[in-house]
Formats: C-alpha cells, sequence, structure tokens
C-alpha cells in the first residue's frame, strides 16, 4: 500500500478545486505527534481571501452537482465507501499520529463515520417528498427537498475522520456543494479523504478543504455564499458559531461540549458497569464528547463500585497509540495535558477524596501523557465536577436515591448523553422519561446512535435545532419546496376569481 501523501508534507495542503493547494500565509501552525512531544508538520492558516477561493470553487461547482440525479450522487459515495474501507487502516495512522489515541480506537471511530456514507448512499429514497391530489378541485399539492448549495463544516481536534463524516456526507448526497475546516490540531486526515473523494469521481469543487483557526472559521460565517454551517467543537465556541451565522442568516447546528453522566443503581451488574464505565471514561483518554466523566453511585453501589473502578483503571496500559496492547494513548497536546493536570490539583484543593492519581505515573517526558485519575465523594459544586475536563478523570459523586440522580443529572448545563445501569425496567423507563438529556443509553456506555438515528445534545450542547445524519441531517442539508398545481380538465374548466383562491 502507498504511503499516503500528506505523511511525507512538511507542510498539510488546501484542498481546493480537487487540487492540492501550497499557499503562500503569514500564520501557521504546528501539529505534533502527541507521543513523541514532536512537530510532525505544519499547518497554513487561511485568511478570508483563501477561504473565499474555496468558496468561489464550490459556487462554481454547484449547479451541476445539485442537478446530478440523486442515484449518481449515490454511486459515489459507494465508491468513496469502498476506498474508505481499504485505507481505514492508513487513515487510522494518521489520526493516532496527530491525536494519539490508539490504532483500534481510530479504526473503531472511522468505522462509524463510515456507516454515516452507508447511510448517505441511500439518498434516493431519503430526498422523496410528498404528495397530495386534489387538495381543491383539480389541484394537487407536492413537495420536493432541494439542497441548501454551499454548506462548511468546521469540526474539533478529538475525532478527525469521524466528525467530519457526520457531515459531508449527507450534504453531498443531497446535492450541497462543501468546505471543511477541520481541527488545526490534527488536519491530515481531511485531505486524505478529500483525495479519496476524487478516487471516487467527485467533481472538483464539490468538496473543499481549509485550514486555520478563528480568522479562518469567522470568514467562514460571514461568507455571503455559504448557506448552512455545521460545528461540532466545545460550548463557548459553539455559541459564537450559532450566533455569527444567525446573525447572518445561516442554517446552523453547533454541537457544544458535555459532562455526561452514569448513573449506577444498587442492583445492577456492578462488575458489568464498572467494565463498561472504564472504556467509557478513558478510552481515547477521556477525549470523546460522549465519554462518562461523573458517574452518580446511588445508595448501596458506592463503595463496591468505587474499589472496581479504582482496581480497573489502574490496570490501563498507557503509552503511545500505535504501540501494542496500548489501553490508552497521550493527551492531543502539552497544554492539555498540563490544563486536565490542573483540574486534579483543583479537585483535591476542593475536598474531594482522589481515589487514583495519574499524575504519578511514568511515561516517557517528551510525549503528552498523563495516567488515568479517580475521584471519590465529589460534589456538584467542585470545579472537577461542573466543568469538562475532556480528559482521563473521572468523578463519583453520591446519591440515596433514583430521583435525587435524575434530578442531579437535569440540573447540570450540559446534556449531551447519559446512561443508566439497573437491572430494573421500570427504574430505566422512569429515566428514559424524565431525564433532559440528548441521548440515552440503558446499560449501554457511550449511546452515540447509530448513522440512521440522529446525534445531538440538548442545552448547553447544542445550539441550533437538527441534530447530525440521520433524517435530522437529511433535514439540515436540504430546503422543503411545497409546490401546488392546478391542471384543469379541458372539459371543466377551473373556477377563476378576485378574492383569496378557496381551494375546494
Ligand atoms: P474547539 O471548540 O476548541 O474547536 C473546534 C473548532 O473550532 C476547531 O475547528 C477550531 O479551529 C475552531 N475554533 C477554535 N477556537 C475558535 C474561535 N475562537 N473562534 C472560531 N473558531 C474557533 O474544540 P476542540 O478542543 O477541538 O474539541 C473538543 C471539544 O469539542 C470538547 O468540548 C468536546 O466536548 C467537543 N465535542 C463535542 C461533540 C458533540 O457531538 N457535541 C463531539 C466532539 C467534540
Amino acid at each position: 500500500m502507498n504511503k499516503p501523501a500528506e505523511l511525507k508534507l512538511q507542510s498539510v495542503p488546501l484542498w481546493i478545486n480537487g487540487r492540492t493547494v501550497d499557499p503562500a500565509v503569514k500564520r501557521t501552525g504546528e501539529v505534533f505527534n502527541p507521543a513523541t512531544g514532536q512537530v510532525a508538520r505544519r499547518v497554513p492558516f487561511c485568511d478570508a481571501a483563501l477561504v473565499d477561493s474555496a468558496v468561489q470553487a464550490a459556487v462554481a461547482a454547484l449547479p451541476a452537482w445539485r442537478d446530478a440525479p440523486p442515484l449518481r450522487r449515490a454511486r459515489v459515495l459507494q465508491r468513496f465507501l469502498r476506498l474508505m474501507e481499504e485505507n481505514q487502516r492508513a487513515l487510522a495512522a494518521i489520526v493516532t499520529d496527530e491525536h494519539g489515541k490508539t490504532i483500534p480506537d481510530a479504526m473503531g471511530s472511522i468505522q462509524r463515520g463510515m456507516e454515516v456514507v452507508e447511510f448517505a448512499c441511500g439518498i434516493p429514497h431519503l430526498l422523496k417528498g410528498e404528495h397530495s391530489e386534489n387538495v381543491g378541485t383539480q389541484v394537487d399539492c407536492h413537495t420536493v427537498r432541494q439542497p441548501v448549495g454551499v454548506c462548511a463544516g468546521i469540526t474539533p481536534f478529538n475525532f478527525p475522520v469521524m466528525v467530519p463524516l457526520w457531515m459531508f456526507p449527507v450534504a453531498l448526497a443531497c446535492g450541497n456543494t462543501f468546505v471543511l475546516k477541520p481541527s488545526e490540531k490534527d488536519p491530515s486526515a481531511s485531505i486524505r479523504m478529500a483525495e479519496l473523494l476524487k478516487e471516487a469521481g467527485l467533481p472538483d469543487g464539490v468538496f473543499n478543504v481549509v485550514h486555520g483557526d478563528k480568522e479562518a472559521v469567522d470568514a467562514i460565517l460571514n461568507h455571503p455564499q455559504i448557506g448552512a454551517v455545521s460545528f461540532v467543537g466545545s460550548t463557548p465556541i459553539a455559541k459564537h458559531i450559532y450566533e455569527t451565522s444567525t446573525r447572518n442568516g445561516k442554517r446552523v447546528q453547533a454541537l457544544g461540549g458535555a459532562k455526561n453522566h452514569a448513573v449506577v443503581l444498587p442492583d445492577a451488574d456492578l462488575e458489568f458497569a464498572a467494565e463498561a464505565l472504564i472504556g467509557a471514561a478513558y478510552g481515547s483518554a477521556g477525549e470523546r464528547c460522549m465519554a462518562i466523566s461523573a458517574v452518580v453511585a446511588v445508595g448501596a453501589a458506592g463503595d463496591p463500585l468505587v474499589k472496581l473502578l479504582a482496581e480497573k483503571a489502574q490496570q490501563i496500559k498507557v503509552g503511545a497509540g500505535d504501540g501494542e496492547g496500548i489501553d490508552m494513548g497521550p493527551l492531543v497536546t502539552c497544554q492539555h495535558r498540563d490544563k486536565v493536570a490542573s483540574y486534579i490539583d483543583a479537585g483535591v484543593k476542593e475536598g474531594a477524596r482522589l481515589v487514583l492519581d495519574g499524575r504519578k505515573a511514568q511515561f516517557p517526558k517528551d510525549g503528552f501523557f498523563l495516567g488515568t485519575s479517580l475521584f471519590d465523594q465529589v460534589k456538584p459544586a467542585m470545579s472537577i465536577y461542573r466543568d469538562e475536563i475532556f480528559g482521563p478523570v473521572l468523578v463519583v459523586l453520591r446519591a440515596k436515591t433514583l430521583e435525587e440522580a435524575i434530578a442531579l443529572v437535569n440540573a447540570n448545563p450540559y446534556a449531551n448523553g447519559v446512561a443508566i445501569f439497573t437491572e430494573s425496567g421500570g427504574a430505566a423507563r422512569r429515566f428514559e422519561n424524565e431525564v433532559t438529556v440528548g441521548m440515552v443509553g440503558v446499560n449501554v456506555p457511550i449511546p452515540v446512535p447509530v448513522a440512521f438515528y440522529s446525534f445531538g445534545g440538548w442545552k448547553n450542547s447544542l445550539f441550533g435545532d437538527l441534530h447530525v445524519h440521520g433524517m435530522e441531517g437529511v433535514k439540515f442539508y436540504t430546503r422543503t419546496k411545497a409546490i401546488t398545481t392546478r391542471w384543469p380538465h379541458q372539459d371543466t374548466p377551473a373556477p377563476g376569481g378576485f378574492t383569496m383562491p378557496l381551494l375546494g
């Protein structure tokens, strides 16, 4: 297998109009290999003019792509899916190289992203509208779903393949063209996907990639020819994206940060729950928007659960993501590792019981490693509970009853995912019904909906109305047009008149 082109590059290119572009820019960023702490390559930061050149490519490509039959668009995605399968391992290596997560974890996340491509291949069916015959005398009504136009995606560092795949397969299948601005921390995988899309037969200009930070993002939000913006990232930036895009008349879905709870009832299989929670809390070094970061242990579940979690958490093998038998890789950057470690200091100062201290673990000093940490007896006012830490730190709170646990979860301003562990159908049903969170798992620690459902949280975890992929994704990337037609039969002339037409 050929080595992907971008691994040889010193500077990650842009992708505009079906080819790579190495722009002259004033500002660049550093892309690290988090396992070695070394700069792996540089990434150009686009200004408004460079963003505009990508948008113009997307504008020019729009008419032909919009008018291509949906089945033809789906066939491009079918070929892209096959190429993604063939290149999955190589893409996972790029993700591990720039993000740090283990290869199996990267493979799994790419798989989940590819499932959105599979979903989007069904677009001829998904785009079908409604039709009513005889809404009035000789009058029919039907709806069509038409593409929005040029759409943009702005994505976070933690899933450099999967999160872009939540967006562009559905957008392209619906007949839109697309400009992606991936995270500047791990930008290379997007360029590889652009190459694969071209190989799959996607016309030039339909999919484009720009890089950068706030300047590039703001150029997208203020661009008059972009009709829709999909964003995934932290809550403060999601709010900025939502407010700026809506002010500029764009449709927007802005998915934000999270503080996901798992409620464990005393009747749960505690061994099973602890095993599930370990993967959900420390997998990908806790850098998942659906990571469980707060456990609410109810009643007698508390002491035995904390004991099991501590035993299992200290067995986690930390090391380079491409190492044999490694469970957890490094954090994405040195600054992020230090920020996560500072929360462990804060938790101790605030009076929580530090059961396992990840700062004490020994690692190669150049990588951005941190061990697993576990806190017990955490109170809602503590910063380790209030803030999204986004690292390998799990906090345990205690509640006396299920009602108290539900109230705690519902008082949290984040509402992305939540799970309950119990053997009681009645308790689970009540939880499902009363909890004010967008995605709920029952004995499932990370309830990420499959591609043909839609992904999204509530409250501070999502600004906008529609979630990503599934039917809500199709709705987001299309506008509905309702068409009313009158075709009078020759022998019965249609009624005329100057009053408000009545269709009886
Ligand atoms: P981030 O908000 O820092 O960055 C996300 C994107 O916004 C990047 O492309 C970045 O370049 C851009 N950006 C950063 N600062 C900006 C600014 N001031 N103005 C405009 N654009 C800016 O997020 P991150 O650190 O890359 O990712 C981690 C966050 O993403 C966590 O909060 C996590 O919960 C969240 N996340 C949420 C979901 C979800 O589905 N809700 C999924 C994945 C990640």
